[in-house]
C-alpha cells in the first residue's frame, strides 16, 4: 500500500498506527537476522510514537501527512538520544545531542523512525561490505551485495521492514543500492535538501534522500524534507514546488537523451543495456521523443571523484581526534600518541585508504597535479551536462553497470569496487538531481534499475517521467521470486 493509501486508511479508522509498526517489527525480527539491514531497531521509541499518532487521531485531530509510517534512517544521521555509529568503531558509542534537519521534518510530518540501519564504513563503499558491524545481504538473494553505502536502507525497504528509509549519496550511494534492491532512490539536487545533522563524508557532493517502493511515495518524502535550512548555508533558498502537482502531466513533447559515452563502456552487463534500451522505447511509446547525446567526459567522473571525495574525506575526517567524541584509545602517553592510535584503531581500511589518498591529493607538491586537474575536470563535466541540457530535458542511463555482485566478489580490489559508481557519481560532481528505479531484471531473477537525471531544481520533471514509466512498465508486477522479498 502506498503511503497515501495508508493515510487514508489511518484517517478512515481502518488500521491504527501501532498496526503499522508491530507489522514492520514482526517483519523486522522475521528476516533480518539474515540481511542485517538494521544496526538498531527502535521497538520502544517506534511503539510510543504510533500511541501517540493513535491518540491524537481519536481525539479527532488532523493527521500529518507521514501519520504513522514506519521509516528507516541511514545510520550517518543524526538522531537525538539515538546511537549514530556511521557503521565504524569510531563513533560505536555516539549517541547525538540533536537532531538532523531531515530526520527533524519527518518527525514533525508523523513519520515513525523503526531503525538506524547499516552502511559502509563512513559512508564510503558500494556493497556495505565495509561496515564494521558485519554486512548487510541482498534480500533477493543473501550471497549479493545491496550495494552501498546506503545498502541497509535499500534492503530495508525492499524486503518490507519498512515503508520507506533515507539514504545519503555522495557518489551513487542511494541510486546504486536502490538499483542492486528493486527500490526506487533518489538523489535530489545538491541543496534541495538540508544536510544539517548528516555526518560529513565529501561536503561538496553530499546529499540525502528517499528510498521507497514507488515514485509517488518517494514525492512524499522529498515533499518533507525539502527545503532551505539556516543551519546548512549550501542549502538553496528557493521555494519547494509541489511535487505530485505536475506526476500525471503529459509526456509529450519532452525529450531523453540517451547518454552515448555510457551504453559505449565495456563493463556495461549485456542484459543491463538491453532492459535499459528497451526502457527507453517504452518512453517513446509514451509520447516521449528519445535521442542520443553526447558527455564526452562522462566516463572520466570516476577517475575525478576518486580525487576530490577523499579529499574531502581527509579533511572532514580530521576531526575525530580521541578528544572530544568518538573512539578514544586507551593508555596513550601523550595527545599524540592519543590521536594516532584512536584513528588507527578506529577507522577501518577503506576509510584510511581514503584518508591517505585524500591527503596525499592535497598536499603541498600534488595539489596542482591532482586535487585542481579534478576540479578543471569537474568543471568539464558539468559543462557537458549544460551542453546536454540545451537540448533534451532528462539524461537516461543505467544507474549500474552490473546488477547485484556476489559479496566478497570485489573487497580485495578496491579499484574494481569504485567502477561500481562509473555512472552515478558525474550527477553529484555537477549537482544534479537523478533517480534509480527498476526496469526489469537480468536472468538470474536480480533487479536491473536505470537512472533519470535532470538539470538543476528539475526534480518535477524527473518525478513526472519517473511516476509515468513506473506505471507502464510496471516491473514489479511479474517480479522473480527473491528470498526475502515479501
Ligand atoms: N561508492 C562511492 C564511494 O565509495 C559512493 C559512496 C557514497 O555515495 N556515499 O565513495
Amino acid at each position: 500500500m502506498s503511503i497515501a493509501e495508508l493515510r487514508h486508511q489511518l484517517e478512515l479508522g481502518n488500521v491504527s498506527a501501532r498496526e503499522l509498526v508491530d507489522e514492520k517489527l514482526s517483519r523486522i525480527s522475521k528476516v533480518d537476522g539474515k540481511i542485517n539491514a538494521f544496526l538498531e531497531v527502535t521497538i520502544d521509541r517506534a511503539r510510543a510514537d504510533a500511541k501517540r499518532i493513535d491518540e491524537a487521531r481519536a481525539a479527532g485531530d488532523p493527521l500529518p501527512p507521514l501519520a504513522g509510517i514506519p521509516l528507516a534512517i541511514k545510520d550517518n544521521l543524526c538522531t537525538k538520544g539515538v546511537t549514530t555509529t556511521c557503521s565504524s568503531r569510531m563513533l560505536e558509542h555516539f549517541v547525538p545531542p540533536y537532531e538532523s534537519t531531515v530526520t527533524e521534518r519527518l518527525w514533525q510530518s508523523g513519520a515513525v523512525l523503526i531503525g538506524k540501519t547499516n552502511l559502509d564504513e563512513f559512508a564510503m563503499g558500494s556493497s556495505t561490505e565495509t561496515s564494521a558491524f558485519g554486512a548487510t545481504s541482498n534480500p533477493w538473494d543473501p550471497s549479493r551485495v545491496p550495494g552501498g553505502s546506503s545498502g541497509g536502507s535499500a534492503a530495508a525497504v525492499a524486503a518490507g521492514e519498512c515503508i520507506a528509509a533515507l539514504g545519503s549519496d555522495t557518489g551513487g550511494s542511494i541510486r546504486q543500492p536502490a538499483s542492486f534492491c528493486g527500490v526506487v532512490g533518489l538523489k535530489p539536487t545538491y541543496g534541495r535538501v538540508s544536510r544539517w545533522g548528516l555526518v560529513a563524508f565529501a561536503s561538496s557532493l553530499d546529499q540525502i534522500g528517499p528510498f521507497s517502493t514507488s515514485v509517488a511515495d518517494t514525492v512524499e518524502i522529498l515533499q518533507v524534507i525539502a527545503g532551505s535550512d539556516p543551519r546548512d548555508s549550501t542549502s538553496l533558498k528557493v521555494p519547494v514546488p509541489n511535487y505530485s502537482a505536475s506526476l500525471s502531466d503529459s509526456l509529450s513533447g519532452l525529450r531523453v537523451g540517451l547518454i552515448k559515452e555510457c551504453f559505449e563502456h565495456g563493463g556495461l552487463d549485456p542484459q543491463v543495456k538491453e532492459s535499459v534500451l528497451s526502457s527507453a522505447d517504452l518512453l517513446q511509446s509514451l509520447g516521449v521523443e528519445v535521442v542520443e547525446v553526447s558527455c564526452p567526459r562522462f566516463n572520466d567522473g570516476i577517475a575525478t571523484y576518486y580525487v576530490i571525495a577523499p579529499s574531502e574525506a581527509s579533511a572532514n575526517l580530521a576531526r575525530y581526534d580521541g578528544v572530544k567524541y568518538g573512539y578514544r584509545s586507551e593508555d596513550s602517553e601523550n595527545l599524540a600518541s592519543m590521536t594516532t592510535r584512536s584513528r588507527t584503531e578506529g577507522f577501518g581500511p577503506e576509510v584510511k585508504r581514503r584518508i591517505l589518498i585524500g591527503t596525499y591529493a592535497l598536499s603541498a607538491g600534488y595539489v596542482d597535479a591532482y586535487y585542481k586537474k579534478a576540479q578543471k575536470v569537474r568543471t568539464l563535466i558539468r559543462r557537458d551536462f549544460s551542453n546536454a541540457f540545451n537540448k533534451v530535458d532528462l539524461l537516461l542511463t543505467p544507474t549500474s553497470p552490473t546488477t547485484a555482485f556476489l559479496a566478497g566478489s570485489h573487497s580485495s580490489d578496491p579499484v574494481s569496487m569504485y567502477l561500481s559508481d562509473l555512472l552515478t557519481i558525474p550527477a553529484n560532481l555537477a549537482g544534479l538531481p537523478a533517480i534509480s528505479l527498476p526496469c526489469g531484471f537480468d536472468e538470474d531473477g536480480l533487479p536491473i534499475g536505470l537512472q533519470l537525471i535532470a538539470n538543476v531544481l528539475d526534480e518535477p520533471r524527473l518525478l513526472q517521467v519517473a511516476h509515468q514509466f513506473e506505471q507502464a512498465a510496471d516491473v514489479l508486477a511479474n517480479k522473480p521470486a527473491g528470498q526475502f522479498i515479501p
